[in-house]
């Protein structure tokens, strides 16, 4: 089909969405590396597992090899009222930069939790209400993850406790709102609440908290309480499994009118987003169907892939999680207050991380102002507000257009676009203020960190 048919926005038909989610791991020759018991250095059994998450999630976590999972038809009903999410040309921003690559963009912004979280939040609310639970527990960093769930679990009628990382608590209160307007219980964290909070605080006085600290405190919250279990937005093989709905989306819409990604870009803070919408493409590229050049990116303030090592820890600072075999920089590693608050992760992705390690796919890091940079220019050609950790992508993909443009390569570019930032407005504000700061950590830092990785 001739280029200049391609609408701005593709869209898919109600009976083109995807009724299965796929699961990449079937298809990788290296399998993740499971998860490890913290006491005895075993792989987790389901039985294990199954204390701290639903029955079916388990089912999800540690199947390897099953290619693709039904949708449940209640889930299917319910992304309905949200999705599919458009996919974007973005012919303003390429006739702007006067490149010649083709950019695209899939928008994950378009609900109100503002960001792709939605995915997996209804699907393991689903799975709890199955199991006839009472309620869920969790962290939220930036709050999408925490907003998302609590719409999830209004829906289907379950109680649902959030432990906030208390730096952005307090610099988002709206966030904080919209959890309370879904019904959520929200506690800051650390909190005096529970055993781990009390002992960071200890430690680490006056700590603005971080997502490892606000795991640790809601397992330990879902495992004191009895018909609750504890749920996690990210980095997890299930969450990436429901994610895959973008990708599939995505893929879809671009072969409905011939269309194949050269480059896709995502921002990555658990892996969850970037495991979603490269999916179906990274598992065409591991049976050798096709080839695509895929692009981690994260902030130069919590480089897990690109400074980090692929090691065994722990997914929590309070060390009450199984470990994982992941790109690090510590369990004890505590980045700064950098705005993208859903990219201050330690660890990554198992999955995505071995596929890094096995050279798959590259990872870059960005620093804070240049993305902010990129977001308001974003924001002024495209007309979408971005999330701050979604611009991580948004400069890449530009980055790259640009690069094109030097050489004349009419690339097609796909990036993911996860959220939207009207709730990141205190950092905009820092931005235009010129007091937004880069802070970068250093060698010595990550070293003193990595050196407390447990001896696997
Ligand atoms: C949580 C979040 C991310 C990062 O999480 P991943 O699991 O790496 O996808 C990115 N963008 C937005 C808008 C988020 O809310």
């Amino acid at each position: 089909m001739s280029e200049n048919k391609i609408p701005y926005k593709i869209y898919l038909d109600e009976s083109e969405m995807p009724k299965a989610w796929y699961n990449l791991r079937a298809d990788m020759k290296n399998k993740p590396a499971p998860l490890l018991n913290p006491g005895t250095l075993e792989p987790m059994t389901a039985q294990e597992l199954g204390e701290v998450f639903c029955n079916e999630l388990v089912k999800q976590e540690l199947d390897d090899t099953t290619p693709f999972f039904e949708i449940p038809r209640e889930i299917r009903d319910f992304y309905k009222m949200y999705r599919p999410s458009p996919l974007v040309r973005a012919y303003c921003l390429e006739q702007k930069l006067g490149t010649p690559a083709k950019i695209y963009y899939k928008f994950e912004g378009n609900n109100t939790s503002g960001s792709h979280k939605l995915n997996s939040a209804i699907a393991q609310a689903y799975y709890a209400k199955q199991q006839g639970l009472k309620g869920v527990t969790t962290e939220t960093g930036a709050g999408q993850w925490g907003t998302a769930l609590s719409m999830a679990c209004s829906y289907l009628g379950l109680d649902c406790k959030v432990y906030m990382v208390k730096c952005s608590y307090e610099q988002k209160p709206f966030r904080r709102e919209v959890m309370k307007v879904y019904g959520a219980n929200v506690t800051p964290s650390p909190s005096d609440t529970t055993q781990v909070g009390r002992k960071i605080l200890a430690e680490f006085p006056g700590t603005g908290g971080s997502l490892g600290c606000a795991i640790s405190e809601a397992v330990e919250a879902a495992t004191s309480m009895p018909g609750y279990r504890y749920v996690l937005g990210s980095v997890l093989s299930q969450v990436m499994l429901h994610q895959s709905v973008i990708g599939l989306e995505t893929k879809a819409a671009m072969e409905k009118y011939g269309v194949k990604p050269d480059i896709i870009i995502g921002c990555a803070g658990g892996g969850s987003n970037l495991g979603g919408l490269i999916a179906p493409f990274m598992g065409e590229k591991l049976r050798g169907e096709a080839d695509y050049r895929i692009i981690a990116v994260e902030p130069a303030s919590c480089p897990s892939f690109t400074r980090g090592e692929y090691r065994y820890d722990f997914c929590d600072t309070g060390k009450v999680c199984p470990l994982a075999k992941m790109y690090t920089l510590g369990s004890s590693f505590m980045p700064s207050a950098d705005h993208a608050g859903g990219l201050r992760f330690h660890g990554m992705s198992s999955v995505l991380s071995q596929l890094y390690d096995d050279g798959h796919m590259e990872a870059v890091s960005v620093k804070q102002t240049d993305v902010f940079q990129a977001a308001e220019d974003f924001a002024r050609i495209e007309g979408i507000l971005p999330a701050p950790e979604s611009s991580h992508a948004i400069l890449t993909a530009v980055n790259e257009a640009m690069r094109c443009k030097e050489t004349g390569e009419e690339k097609t570019i796909l990036f993911g676009l996860t959220g939207t930032g009207y709730f990141d407005l205190a950092a905009y504000q820092k931005f235009h203020e010129g007091i937004m700061t880069n802070t970068v950590p250093t060698d010595q830092d990550i070293a003193a960190s990595l050196a407390k990785l447990p001896k696997v």
